[in-house]
């Protein structure tokens, strides 16, 4: 059932007797119901399986097929079994109407019927009938509301608050990914991981705040400088990491080149810096596979380790050309 308050609700007269339908028809319009009529049983179920049905009313004796065969049909039916029905019977068909209350009829009223009752029954249907879809209306509206909150819970559990960032966790699910993506088609990814220079220096010199405000900066350098297919995140404190998935390590410095000098170019000044007069990155860059993404993320932190050592504020890479050893200095 799809409608709501202020929708018509729809009854189908099943009777055989033409006067009957017509008079209910005429009662029910009047009511401002939607009036559907069938003059059997075959008829009123062929209705029910083609039309959206919201009260039926039912006639016991039936030439033909009766009603309380067409009744057992409809229950047999599990698209039509929880359509309200009302039975029209004559007093004289008592065991009969008993039979038909515990196949599952909702409700009766005995001919020659009181206008007044039939409609009142008819009523109490459409309003059960309105309420329950007022409920799963709000069952619907509830469970709409829970799945939003679910995607936006997950979304908040990946980022990181400062930065907006990926967060470690995040970008570790996604190196998951992505080794066993690359491993399986045998691509390369590549890894950049970048530190910020002298960042105790920066928060001893300037605060605690400025240091937060610094590294938002050096966040939306790095995010300008790798490409939308780069998944970027803060890996922790001061030090960021870069996936690039099908990425050579010489394209990978590029990037990371990239990103170092837009944190130069960015100009925040940091007199206390050993390296420079301003905020500078040390950036180690590695390519895989390899044979878990751990080893890479341990051979860009070597390189990185190299890049601090070797002056800071530059661009260190390793190559990861099979499991075990063999390491190559670009610097
Ligand atoms: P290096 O050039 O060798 O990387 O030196 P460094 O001073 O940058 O490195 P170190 O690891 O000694 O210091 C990192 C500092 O980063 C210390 C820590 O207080 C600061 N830090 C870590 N997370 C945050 C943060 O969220 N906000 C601020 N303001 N500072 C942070
Ligand atoms: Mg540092
Ligand atoms: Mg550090």
């Amino acid at each position: 059932m799809t409608l709501t308050d202020d929708a018509t609700f729809r009854i189908l007269v099943i009777d055989d007797s033409i006067t009957v339908r017509m008079t209910l028809r005429d009662l029910f319009v009047e009511q401002g119901y939607e009036v559907l009529l069938a003059e059997g049983g075959d008829e009123g179920i062929g209705v029910l399986r083609s039309e959206q049905v919201d009260v039926v009313i039912l006639d016991l004796l039936m030439p033909g097929k009766s009603g309380a065969d067409t009744l057992r049909e409809i229950m047999a039916d599990e698209d039509l079994a929880s359509t309200p029905i009302i039975l029209l019977t004559a007093v004289t068909d008592r065991g009969e109407l008993v039979d038909c209350l515990d196949m599952g009829a909702n409700d009766f009223v005995v001919k020659p019927w009181d206008d007044r009752e039939l409609l009142g029954r008819v009523r109490s249907k459409v309003n059960a009938a309105r309420k329950r879809i007022a409920k799963d209306e709000q069952a619907l509206q509830a469970a709409r509301l829970l799945a939003e909150s679910n995607i936006e819970l997950s979304q908040v559990s990946r980022i990181d608050p400062l930065t907006q960032l990926f967060n470690r966790r995040a970008i570790e699910e996604s190196l998951t990914l992505e080794h066993d993506r690359s491993a399986r088609h045998e691509h390369v990814y590549s890894i950049v991981m970048m530190d910020v220079d002298h960042f105790k220096l920066f928060n001893d010199s300037q605060g605690h705040q400025a240091g937060d405000d610094c590294l938002q900066q050096v966040a939306q350098c790095a995010q300008q400088a790798v490409r939308t297919s780069d998944m970027l995140g803060r890996y922790g404190g001061e030090e960021f990491i870069a996936l690039l998935p099908e990425t050579e390590l010489a394209d990978a410095q590029v990037v990371a080149e990239r990103i170092r000098d837009a944190v130069y170019e960015r100009n925040i000044p940091h007199p206390a810096s050993k390296t420079a007069d301003r905020v500078t990155v040390s950036i180690g860059v590695a390519a895989g596979p390899g044979e878990r993404w751990e080893h890479l993320v341990k051979q860009a932190d070597e390189a990185l380790y190299s890049a601090k050592e070797s002056g800071r504020n530059r661009v260190c890479a390793r190559q990861d050309r099979v499991p075990t050893a063999n390491v190559s200095h670009s610097e």
